[in-house]
């Protein structure tokens, strides 16, 4: 089997928020796969340097990533999963809308396709009547160009959790209802790929969590995160101890790529 997988980034969905929100379908994924509520994200607790690390599986202090908009040019030294699967001839692809996150993946002209639109709320901080159906407009999207390219390997990101966060602020119930929304918007993107769908694994989690109207700071409310893994050969199982440093090493090893010595997050037990 050509083995594919598509990692999903929710921006801010607190371990406990997945858990009270009513989430039908990570919930079923979460019983017949892999997962862990009891994560850490690395420090500062913000959206760029968390996704370089999990791009990276190193700390914010090697990579230089500490803030959202920093470009660092130290990354080089620590090459991305996406640098790994493009350089081994395999195809990679981003769907996303926050444009700082390509300083996460490092080279972007090493990905063969990035769909990028940019979804905001409102200058009142409302959220647009068509906010959640944008959102799902731009992901379909990318649902459709990864089928298209035939693409490998996918990071496919929703910002609405944070966003909403941010502006109605964390665990309230416009919050309660993004992370909601955010389980049907990937519900619906798996369903998108139709039967390609089998080819691959499925890696969801989050880069922080929140408390009051923000996040950054070293408080469980805003480091403890998540993941639900599933997908052909990934067994029933619960993970204590996950960082996202843990993500590309773990799916590094199902796609069949080496190790890298500079990785310092673990393989996660979750395969058969
Ligand atoms: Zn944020």
């Amino acid at each position: 089997m050509h083995k594919k997988a598509i990692i999903f980034t929710i921006d801010g969905v607190r371990a406990d928020a997945i858990k009270i929100a009513n989430t039908p379908f990570l919930d079923q994924q979460s019983r017949i796969g892999a997962s862990s509520f009891t994560g850490k994200c690395i420090l500062p607790s913000i959206t760029t340097p968390n996704h370089a690390s999990l791009f990276r599986s190193v700390l914010a202090e090697d990579h230089r990533i500490i803030d959202n908009y920093d470009i660092a040019p130290q990354t080089q030294a620590f090459p991305s999963l996406f640098d790994k699967v493009y350089d081994s001839g395999k195809s990679c692809a981003a769907i996303i809308s926050y444009l700082p996150l390509l300083n996460a993946y490092g080279h972007c002209e090493k990905l063969n396709f990035a769909l990028h639109k940019n979804i905001s709320l409102g200058i009142e901080h409302l959220i647009p009547d068509n906010y959640y159906a944008d959102l799902e407009k731009h992901l379909l999207d990318g649902a459709d160009m990864i089928i298209d390219n035939d693409t490998d390997i996918a990071h496919v990101y929703i910002e609405a959790p944070d966003v909403v966060g941010h502006n109605k602020g964390w665990m309230s119930e416009q919050y309660i209802q993004a992370v909601e929304h955010s389980d049907k918007l990937i519900e619906s993107f798996i369903s998108r790929l139709g039967d390609k769908s089998k080819d691959y694994n499925f890696f969801v989690t989050t880069d922080h969590g929140g408390h009051g109207y923000g996040h950054g700071s070293d408080s469980d409310e805003d480091t403890t995160i998540w993941f639900i893994s599933f997908g052909a050969g990934i067994k029933p199982c619960t993970i204590g101890d996950f960082s996202i440093l843990d993500v590309v090493p773990t799916v590094a090893s199902y796609l069949g790529f080496q190790q890298e010595p500079h990785w310092q997050g673990d393989i996660l037990d979750i395969y058969t």
